[in-house]
């Protein structure tokens, strides 16, 4: 057992970079990096997956053909519907006797996917994951509590191994049992916390139920992702929790939480791209998008042994930054994560992501950040509904003032996103929360 610092260790700065030889590669040298990984990973899934071997084939493609990483271009892509249908163990490359663990995606849009790791993948993941602990300026002496749901998900056991790699104290907290967690938080003093952002205001407004204010706890750091938040949402927990809070950003099938993070610029995320190579891709012509450009992003994983996987087409739309950021790291930035391509609800031909309205919504005092939205159809028209629940100090037995708050936003929805949303005004604490990832579209078109 290894007890000792990592050598790159950095203690001057903000916050440390755990691992500047992979974190502030030179482009060449990343490119390097990449390209050597690549052309094992091919060689390696050529000859353990048949899945793969087949799909090269049918390209006329041999790994010799593979030399850099810019011929990652050459290969195929792999989709959800590839996994579902090799479920559960077709995309498997290791042998059975080397995999020591199998968890499964949420499930967000439909049957999971299951995902086996080796030892050594579990330890590639607690090391990316302690580069986002790092980077979000937890140390050795945080106490974190992981509010991820432990379980087949990926966010509880990803950050719990990933905080115990950092050498910080983990606290298994898990989702549920929300009074036992808001007193273990006053009794432990605990410092850093990992969660959904949906979980985080949900503590937030236990906490004030219970008449405890961020006064009474020491939080000072979290890590927040699994779903599409927005910066509004950030401040709100900000400023609720009393901490600094972070994006984390991962999927099952690539990893889980870890494969990107932000750094103290908050100015995007960075990839951990030695292990998670990104293509963003226009999702309909397929052909790569630039920086800057909003498209889907793809991954290729340069060093999983358990299930690898080839250009992986995540559904997620993003932008990526190439080039230094100013906290020293060199690692490809993604931005916020607008939705995924099939998120997109498309109401009388105007594209509009959840994440927008949550932004429109959020850009006025009144409201909370609790909302559902409703699409129907009558007729061949589409139409949407957004239920928003009024934050208490504007909830008043008022019914012209409450009107015109309706009105508000309803003005606000047309001329920010072009559409025209009925609005229903709930009373606060009216939608159900969520401890997990929250669920904020009921799209009734789908079940005609
Ligand atoms: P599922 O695809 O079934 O939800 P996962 O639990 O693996 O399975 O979730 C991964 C997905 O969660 C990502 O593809 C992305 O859509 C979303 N996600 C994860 N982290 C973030 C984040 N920080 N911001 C926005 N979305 C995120
Ligand atoms: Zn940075």
């Amino acid at each position: 057992m290894n007890y000792l610092l990592p050598l790159q260790a950095q203690t001057n700065t903000h916050t440390m970079i755990w691992n500047p030889s992979k974190e502030c590669m030179s482009r060449d040298e990343m490119m390097a990096l990449q390209s050597k990984r690549l052309r094992k990973i091919v060689n390696y899934v050529y000859h353990n997956v048949q899945f793969y071997r087949n799909k090269m084939q049918v390209m006329d493609l041999r790994p010799d053909d593979i030399h850099t990483i810019e011929d990652i271009q050459k290969l195929p892509f792999t989709t959800k519907q590839d996994l579902r249908d090799n479920y559960p163990f077709g995309l498997q490359a290791a042998p059975n006797s080397e995999i020591v663990r199998i968890h499964a995606s949420s499930g967000t849009t439909g049957k999971p996917t299951i995902v086996g790791y080796t030892r050594k993948d579990i330890g590639v993941w607690s090391e990316v994951f302690a580069r986002c602990l790092s980077s979000f300026g937890v140390t050795r002496d945080d106490i974190f509590s992981v509010a991820y749901g432990y379980g087949l998900f990926t966010g509880g056991l990803g950050a719990h191994y990933g905080v115990e790699q950092l050498g910080a104290t983990v606290v298994p907290t898990s989702t549920g049992n929300t009074e036992k967690h808001i007193r273990l938080l006053q009794d432990l003093g605990i410092t850093g916390i990992a969660c959904t952002p949906s979980y985080a205001l949900y503590l937030a407004e236990t906490m004030e139920k219970l008449g405890i204010t961020k006064d009474d706890i020491h939080l000072r750091i979290g890590a927040f992702g699994a779903e599409p938040w927005t910066d509004k949402m950030r401040a709100e927990i900000e400023e609720r929790l009393g901490l600094k809070a972070y994006n984390i950003y991962g999927l099952s099938e690539v990893t889980g939480p870890g494969v990107s993070y932000e750094c103290e610029v908050q100015h995007g995320s960075h990839i951990n791209e030695d292990h998670f190579f990104p293509e963003l891709i226009d999702s309909k012509t397929l052909q790569p998008v630039g920086d800057g450009e909003v498209g889907e992003l793809v991954f290729t994983t340069l060093s999983k042994e358990g299930m690898p996987l080839l250009r992986y087409r995540t559904k997620d739309l993003t932008t990526l930054t190439h080039g230094q950021c100013a906290c020293g790291r060199t690692n490809v930035r993604m931005g916020r994560i607008m939705g995924r391509s099939d998120d997109m609800l498309i109401i009388r031909g105007i594209n509009v992501f959840p994440s927008q309205i949550e932004s429109v919504i959020l850009s006025l005092e009144e409201f909370a950040p609790q909302y559902m939205i409703i699409v129907d159809r009558q007729g061949l028209l589409d139409t949407i509904k957004v239920q928003v629940e009024l934050r208490p100090e504007f909830f008043v037995d008022d019914f012209p003032a409450m009107e015109r708050k309706k009105k508000l936003l309803i003005e606000k929805l047309r001329s920010v996103l072009s559409i025209s949303a009925q609005v229903d005004l709930l009373p606060p604490g009216s939608i159900e929360r969520s401890q997990g990832k929250g669920n904020h579209v009921i799209d009734n078109r789908k079940l005609v």
